[in-house]
């Protein structure tokens, strides 16, 4: 294989999306619900890709890579899960831990939180979960995340 094959290949792989950063307009949108019908692979694609890239991400909302629909990702006991119009059901406890948000690199906050969330969502073969409990480390990247979907993110408040 020659070198500009090889160029191209690598091209069609990327993703459009990249990481949007602390200031994009994009992180303050409330994000749409995905509706039944429409198809969200490539936004968890692109998802995926940029999360594969990222050592320190733990999980991504949508909108973080350009997608103002309600689909986040979430690393719960090493496996990546894809969660499509998630919404927190049932919350216990309470949690203070150090954040820190791939939108506002190097910047890391303590914040305080419910400890555990029971969340329903669809999963990426769109299949309605019953609300499962999330582990506290999760429950905390979920939280994070929906807020990203509301429009805001902790870590970048004043
Ligand atoms: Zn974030």
């Amino acid at each position: 294989m020659n070198k500009t094959l090889k160029n191209k290949r690598r091209k069609v792989r990327q993703p459009k999306s990249r990481i949007r950063l602390f200031g994009d307009p994009i992180l303050k949108v409330v994000c749409e619900p995905v509706e039944a019908s429409e198809s969200v692979s490539e936004i968890i694609r692109d998802m995926m890709y940029i999360l594969f890239n990222n050592k320190n991400g733990v999980g991504l909302a949508a909108n973080q890579i350009g997608y103002t629909k309600r689909v986040i990702i979430v690393k719960e006991f090493g496996y990546w899960q894809v969660l499509i119009n998630p919404v927190v059901t049932e919350e216990r406890g309470e949690t203070i831990e150090t954040e820190g948000c791939l939108s506002y690199p190097n910047v890391y906050k303590e914040i305080k939180r419910v400890g555990n969330v029971k969340v329903q969502y669809e999963n990426d073969q769109r299949l309605f979960r019953a609300p499962i409990w999330f582990s506290i480390k999760a429950s905390r990247i979920v939280q994070h995340e929906i807020d990203h979907l509301n429009g805001m993110c902790k870590v970048g408040m004043e």
